[in-house]
């Protein structure tokens, strides 16, 4: 069965029944626009992403949930940077002939899905026919209290980096797809199902913990240098200490050039953040099992430029920044 067997307005019904009552909207589908709620003292946080067939993934290599699930996490990734928490998501897609409504089902369990682990609710969207392509547009909305908020200027020359997570598996797995390959299952979940940290950029907000932060969407170096320019800052990244999964160091004893995927690959949906040294314990306290916390470097002043360091301590080159659509 296809969306045009079904039609837009049951489709949408469908989504708008799967979703139910949420509290924190006084409207959610159904109506020309949702209408939220900002608790008093907080900032509404608004952000958007595309997801476009053939530029950012392939079909043939996306389990359709698993890309319901991604275009709601890599959202929400954007709102655990500064500090907030995900309330409201907006979705709309493009789709095309060839998606068969089972498809489409799957992908719309998918961002049920990981809105209900965010503890976010799907607000709204839109539902367009695609001449060629699965588009995906998602929107998200969070809230922050006005004082928590943590954005990419405010980084200070003697703050420590700190990044969550591991590095690189995304990339890795990319290209071992690209190459027509199959990446090892850990790693290849990193790419396809990426998780958004909001409970450690929520408790780094709340604890005054982080000067600066950022997601890594293009990678390390490429979002490091986001928060170098917006802070008007240097930095010093040891690459000796980055923090790589099992997979991924199994994979660079092979190859050492490697470790250029961890520096610049991009797609790790992990929080970069610069924080005074004197917060260094409590921040260490927030690092989990599932989500550990690495320092690798340390913010210089402006001239001080940015600098890799290799394990010797010796200055490396840096990998060429992250993706750039337009380059
Ligand atoms: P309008 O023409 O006023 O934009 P639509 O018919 O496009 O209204 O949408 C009707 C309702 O369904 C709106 O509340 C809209 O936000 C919601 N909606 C449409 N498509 C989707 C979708 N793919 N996911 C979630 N909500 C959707
Ligand atoms: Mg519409």
């Amino acid at each position: 069965m296809k969306l045009r067997d079904l039609g837009e307005f049951a489709f949408i019904e469908r989504i708008r029944e799967l979703v139910g009552a949420a509290p924190e909207l006084a409207l959610g589908i159904g109506d020309d626009c949702a209408a939220g709620r900002v608790p008093p003292g907080h900032l509404l946080l608004t952000t958007t992403d595309l997801l476009i067939e053939d530029v950012h993934f392939r079909r043939a290599w996306s389990d359709l949930h698993a890309l319901g699930r991604k275009s709601v996490s890599v959202n929400v990734s954007d709102v655990a940077a500064m500090g907030g928490r995900p309330t409201a998501l907006f979705l709309a897609v493009g789709i095309p002939d060839d998606l068969s409504l089972e498809e489409l089902d799957r992908f719309t369990a998918g961002v049920l899905a990981a809105c209900a682990d965010y503890g976010a609710v799907l607000a709204g969207g839109d539902t367009c026919r695609s001449p060629r392509g699965l588009f995906i547009s998602v929107t998200a909305e969070g809230t922050v209290a006005e004082e928590h908020l943590v954005t990419r200027a405010g980084a200070r020359p003697g703050d420590l980096l700190w990044v969550s997570g591991t590095l690189g598996d995304s990339a890795l797995a990319l290209r071992e797809l690209s190459a027509g390959g199959t990446p090892p299952a850990a790693v290849a979940a990193r790419h396809h199902d990426p998780r958004a940290r909001v409970a450690l950029g929520r408790a780094l907000g709340e604890g005054g913990l982080a000067h600066a932060m950022i997601d890594v969407s293009d990678g390390l170096l490429a979002d490091l240098g986001h928060i170098l320019d917006s802070s008007r800052v240097g930095a010093v990244v040891e690459s000796a200490r980055l923090s790589l999964s099992p997979a991924f160091g199994a994979a660079l004893r092979d190859d050492e050039s490697l470790v250029d995927l961890a520096l610049a690959g991009g797609e790790d949906y992990e929080l970069l953040f610069a924080s005074p040294p004197q917060a260094a314990a409590a921040v260490r306290s927030l690092a989990t099992a599932e989500v550990p916390l690495t320092q690798i470097g340390r913010i210089e002043p402006q001239n001080a430029g940015l600098r890799v360091l290799d394990a010797g301590g010796r200055e490396r080159p840096c990998p060429r920044p992250g993706f750039n659509h337009f380059a």
